[in-house]
């Protein structure tokens, strides 16, 4: 008997499992809303702050991507019932600030570029990284819509990880050159 009784609140706490995650599901959606319309707002100063023109096209486009993904967002609030809502994310609100502090702090160039890349890889490996986790939250609540929503967005994210790498390659690389011409400069000397 009392062991029956000692089971019962083990099927609760599994209901409570079940009601958290849509929780979690809810929270972290509300979360990255509020990060994906800061970097509606953000998106625009980096364009304004940046000179590489293959970076100034990434933002650009990255930009218009970003407008779709609030939108692909409102879609996944509403294709679960619920109120399209954001709640200031803390993380997303520390990467955008240590970017602004990283333009206050630099000239305008190849190391503030540098700088704008570097900050702009932060957000995309936490908006990777949230729209993973919440791709797997809609895949175990068997929200089908969701999921395919939420897949399409990381994958978009992913693609603007991969070309701000490629982009901060070729930055290196050119740096590269530049050492190399001043060591034959300091030879001719
Ligand atoms: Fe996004
Ligand atoms: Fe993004």
């Amino acid at each position: 008997m009392e062991t029956k009784k000692a089971q019962s609140p083990k099927k609760g706490e599994k209901k409570d499992i079940a009601t958290s995650l849509r929780d979690f599901f809810v929270d972290g959606l509300k979360d990255i809303y509020w990060a994906e319309n800061a970097l509606v707002q953000t998106l625009p100063k980096m364009f304004d702050h940046s000179t590489d023109q293959k970076l100034k096209t990434a933002i650009k486009d990255h930009l218009a991507q970003t407008k779709e993904h609030v939108k692909r967002l409102e879609q996944v609030f509403e294709s679960i019932g619920e109120k399209a809502e954001g709640k200031k994310c803390m993380a997303m609100d520390g990467i955008i600030k240590e970017g602004e502090g990283i333009i206050e702090e630099t000239q305008e160039g190849p190391v503030r570029d540098a700088g704008i890349i570097a900050s702009a890889q932060k957000v995309e490996h936490y908006e990777i990284a949230t729209y993973g986790t919440l791709a797997a939250f809609a895949k175990t609540l068997n929200e089908r819509t969701a999921l395919d929503l939420l897949l399409r967005t990381l994958g978009e994210e992913k693609k603007s990880d991969t070309l701000l790498s490629y982009i901060a390659d070729t930055n290196l690389n050119s740096q590269a050159v530049d050492g190399r011409l001043r060591s034959k400069d300091l030879n001719a000397v």
